[in-house]
């Protein structure tokens, strides 16, 4: 997934360059100045004097350089669709990225982002989001999983807790993640969009497994999941729920 360039951290990076650069350059100057005040009658420190000075004059004027960089930062707004925060970046997206304020992935397909879809949690009632990009959708605050519908008719879960569950193969199956290999970023952005959490909640995950991923899932639907997470060296794997 291509990482955005946030226009606040290039701000920053210039910032502290012109910083340091121009205080380096006064502390330079300064010492130059004193060197010449107290040349004495030998004048021996003239010419350390004037290479201070010379570097002075060159690291103010990288400074200068840095401060006007700042002001050429280009910056596109992009408006996170959860939170309504803006997240200034230096480019249009080009793919998912993360919101600076909530940390949730932004969905973006061709440079736009996706509008998102509220929905309560059926157990805590919380308000939970989607896009058409989100695979499975886990509530944000009890990790229930909550049934959405997309637009081919597939409802990623039957609504078992309604108990008007029906479906040809009745057996429900559950995905467990085992083990990751070294791709864990690339794993974390996966797990983001399948499970519809943010980073950190991803993050945390890995650090205590093996976890259950999703339970009450149909065999085709842990199959295809579980082929995924394995493209990013992980270890998965499903098993029937015991009925
Ligand atoms: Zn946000
Ligand atoms: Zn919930």
């Amino acid at each position: 997934m291509p990482q955005v360039q946030r226009s606040s951290d290039l701000v920053e990076m210039h910032s502290e360059k012109a910083i340091s650069f121009g205080l380096g350059g006064i502390v330079c100057l300064v010492i130059s100045g004193l060197l010449f005040a107290y040349r004495g009658s030998t004048e021996l420190f003239v010419p350390l004097s004037i290479v201070l000075a010379i570097i002075a004059a060159s690291t103010i004027c990288y400074a200068i350089y840095c401060l006007a960089q700042v002001r050429k930062v280009t910056s596109v707004a992009v408006t996170c669709p959860y939170c309504k925060a803006t997240n200034k970046l230096l480019e249009t997206p080009s793919g998912d990225f993360t919101c600076i304020d909530c940390h949730r992935l932004i969905p973006v397909i061709d440079g736009q982002t996706l509008p998102v879809n509220q929905v309560r949690c059926g157990f805590c009632n919380e308000l939970n989001y989607y896009s058409e990009k989100t695979d499975v959708l886990l509530c944000e605050y009890c990790n229930h999983e909550i049934p959405i519908a997309h637009e081919d008719g597939f409802i990623s879960r039957k609504k078992i807790a309604s108990g008007f569950s029906i479906q040809d193969d009745d057996r429900m199956y559950e995905l467990v993640l085992l083990a990751h290999g070294h791709k864990t970023e690339e794993l974390v952005d996966c797990l983001q969009h399948m499970l519809a959490l943010n980073r950190n909640q991803v993050k945390q995950m890995l650090g205590e497994l093996p976890v259950t991923l999703l339970t009450g899932i149909p065999k085709r639907k842990a199959e295809m999941l579980k082929a995924q997470l394995v493209t990013h060296e992980a270890a998965a794997d499903y098993r029937p729920l015991a009925s």
